[in-house]
């Protein structure tokens, strides 16, 4: 009698799938990687359940194709947390599940994975050979110094013993070697601060239990050699420590540090900027790596030993995904910490709101470093140009202009931050205000003057530059505003004799970071130009100025976070300036100098502004003192996908303890050609407004007319 097998498959139905298991299949652990037909295609799906009957009818029953040990099963832990993120962002399980996998593992061809090491296991060092295994001996000494390659394994004829070794549990083929253990002499801890040792006196005996501990500590304090501390006493008993980074802060630099300070450990990173294939290895690595150091993604990764999970920059956007399954990296690392029972580390300068009003409430632990870790380092000084009483010169005021010029002259470096890529944020047409629309959003296309386009940001739409304006014909067309490139080339006529880079998503490719860092830390490199790619995670000691242009809009958005942002993004970015032995500078060019960010700012006061905000949240009842979820609607045109939402408001269930507000066209109101309207649900209860959701979001499936698309975003963080 043959069973059936569940299937979870990447669909965005909300349902497992029945296949007919043939008997000579065995049984299959949930977990497993199976193959299966599905329409015409065939797609490798997540073998669930096992059941002795389907509601399906037997001759529409199709059978497992086969089952694929290429590759290794999703652990029971991964199989829970997907779980946890179906439940939470009411979300396809199979959609999640297979989004967890690296892309080659979804391919139904057959895989061979690349284990290149021949490694020692614990019970390799203990073992005792009899004296006549004379080359297995030799081997498991051999192994005993350093792992060997697989070709040197083959040069030297040892491959059989190998086998054994391998069979007798002495030693794993693995993707990945340990750290060279002759490491240079950079790996060596300091000796803690006064505020690294108390933190580590609060944090050391919390590790080995769920808890989340919130580590506020300005830039410079030395949290990353506060993480590097609790690491290692993880690695000690043997356990994984598994370290969330934001997107771009992700720097060879920053790999070489972690890599360089546990010599004779295995090592991982995962991020999108690998190719498939690394990417692919280094998943098929983690189970068997001591660090894995890497982005939002890696937050699934498979980790049998999970010790301790940190999540750096806790606060950076970029842990959200802003598709498909539109997941908080940092509270799915949470629930996983918890599932796992592990402390969870939130670190940051700025911490977002929402994991600072859980620390105030006492259900984070606050660990707080006020000093900086290099004790002549100083916070720098930061200034106001009052843009209502100084002139621009394309973008730049005198004092700016200045404030350069000095610091130069003193053989320092500046760093001039502009959050706008391009060479201007449009094209104008001053005989008749055209502005470079995109056709396919409602937005500007950008000018980047250095490859002759203007360029959608939103939809990627791209043209030539228009030799006249193509509404009136004139060929006078004129930059409207700044971006990077722009004011590289203002900075280049300015200070002729200084050395400019600029780094914004145009310049920099993930391999740039190591070379930028050495012509900067060798003095090749006088300004640096750049979006918020420059704020991230570099620490150049001769940087002591940091210019900060045009901000203001952040100042009086309507998006409730934009200060928030603001504020975190400010400081990061005056944090560059001074961390060495010189004092910092920053001067930030404003037209509202009297905004209290400001003021804030200028004491370096991120707790003042973080109650002054939260307090604001509270009386508006915003997250954190509510949940939000956002329903997007996507349509041909703004009319049918406001009444999508319309409908789907009437469909609401009733509860007085969940809001629905009215539907609105979202803020950005057309991208590639769809227009998008919202409607945002709110509760101050958690579980009501999961609730509510639950059985709202069936109904959802129900509306007709149908519209291109519609997703639900819980904890939205953009609108
Ligand atoms: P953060 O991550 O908080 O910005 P880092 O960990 O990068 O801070 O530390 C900032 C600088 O201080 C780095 O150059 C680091 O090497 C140094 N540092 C950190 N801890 C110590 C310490 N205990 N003694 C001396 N220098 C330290
Ligand atoms: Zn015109
Ligand atoms: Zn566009």
């Amino acid at each position: 009698m043959p069973s059936i097998l569940q299937v979870a498959l990447d669909t965005p139905l909300y349902r497992l799938f029945d296949y007919r298991l043939p008997d000579t299949f065995g049984t299959v652990p949930p977990g497993s990687l199976v193959e299966v037909p599905f329409g015409r295609t065939r797609q490798v799906g997540v073998a669930l359940g096992a059941l002795a009957d389907s509601a399906i009818q037997d001759n529409k029953l199709r059978d497992v194709v086969r089952v694929l040990d290429d590759r290794p099963a999703l652990s029971p832990d991964i199989l829970r947390l997907a779980q946890f993120c179906a439940d939470y962002y009411h979300h396809p399980l199979g959609a999640i599940l297979l989004a967890t996998l690296p892309p080659r593992l979804k391919n139904t061809t057959p895989f061979v994975a690349d284990t290149p090491w021949l490694l020692l296991t614990e019970s390799g060092r203990i073992a005792e050979l009899p004296a006549r295994a004379k080359a297995q001996r030799a081997l498991l000494d051999a192994l005993r110094v350093a792992p060997q390659s697989r070709e040197t394994v083959r040069a030297q004829k040892q491959g059989r013993h190998a086998s054994a070794l391998v069979v007798a549990g002495w030693a794993v083929w693995s993707r990945v070697a340990p750290e060279p253990a002759d490491a240079p002499a950079t790996t060596t801890a300091p000796p803690a601060t006064a505020g690294q040792q108390a933190a580590l006196d609060a944090l050391l005996p919390a590790l080995g239990a769920f808890g989340v501990h919130l580590i506020h500590g300005v830039t410079g304090s030395g949290k990353t050699e506060l993480y590097l501390r609790l690491i290692d006493a993880v690695l000690a008993t043997n356990r994984q420590a598994l370290v969330l980074i934001p997107e771009i802060a992700l720097t060879p630099q920053l790999e070489q540090h972690f890599r360089r300070r546990f010599p004779g450990r295995r090592f991982a990173t995962l991020h999108s900027g690998l190719g498939e294939k690394d990417r692919t290895e280094n998943w098929l690595a983690a189970p068997d790596c001591d660090v894995l150091l890497g982005t939002r993604l890696s937050v699934f990764a498979p980790l049998p030993r999970l010790g301790l999970i940190v999540v750096d920059e806790e606060h950076d956007a970029s842990f959200k995904q802003q598709d498909g399954l539109r997941y908080s990296a940092r509270d799915v690392a949470i629930a996983r910490g918890k599932q796992a029972n592990v402390a969870v580390l939130l670190g940051s300068a700025t911490p977002s709101l929402e994991s600072y009003a859980h620390a105030l409430a006492g259900r984070y632990q606050l660990i707080e470093l006020t000093q900086r870790a290099v004790s002549q380092a100083e916070l720098p000084a930061i200034e106001l140009a009052d843009l209502k009483h100084l002139p621009l010169d394309n973008g730049l005021t005198r004092p700016a202009v200045q404030a350069l010029a000095e610091t130069l002259a003193r053989g320092e470096q500046g760093l001039v931050f502009l959050n706008r890529r391009g060479y201007a944020p449009a094209l104008y047409c001053p005989s008749c205000a055209w502005v470079s629309p995109c056709p396919r959003c409602s937005a500007r296309l950008v000018l980047h003057r250095t490859s002759h386009r203007l360029k959608c940001h939103h939809c990627g739409f791209e043209t030539r530059i228009p030799p006249e304006c193509p509404s009136c014909g004139n060929p006078d067309l004129k930059a409207l505003g700044q971006g990077t490139q722009r004011l590289e080339e203002t900075l280049s006529a300015l200070l002729p004799t200084a050395r400019i880079r600029r780094i914004d998503r145009d310049t920099m490719r993930p391999r740039a970071w190591a070379e930028l860092g050495a012509a900067v830390h060798g003095g090749e490199i006088d300004i640096l130009v750049g979006t918020q790619m420059l704020a991230k995670g570099h620490d150049f000691p001769n940087m002591t100025l940091a210019l900060i242009l045009d901000t203001d809009g952040a100042l009086y958005s309507p998006d409730f976070r934009a200060t928030e942002r603001l504020f975190a993004q400010l400081m990061q970015v005056a944090g560059r300036a001074g961390r060495a032995d010189k004092p910092g500078r920053v001067l930030i060019q404003t037209a509202f100098p009297d905004h209290p960010l400001f003021r804030y700012l200028q004491r370096h006061d991120y707790a003042g502004y973080a109650r002054t905000l939260l307090a604001e949240r509270k009386q508006l009842e915003l997250p954190p003192y509510s949940r939000q979820v956002l329903l997007r609607a996507e349509a041909s045109t703004m009319d049918a996908a406001l009444a999508f939402l319309h409908r789907a408001a009437q469909l609401a269930p009733d509860d007085a303890n969940v809001s629905v507000f009215g539907a609105t066209p979202a803020p950005m109101a057309r991208v590639a050609n769809l227009e998008r309207a919202q409607l945002l649900i709110q509760s101050s209860q958690r579980q009501a407004l999961q609730a509510f959701v639950r059985d709202w979001r069936p109904q959802l499936d129900t509306i007709k007319p149908r519209i291109a698309r519609w997703s639900l975003d819980v904890d939205p963080l953009v609108f």
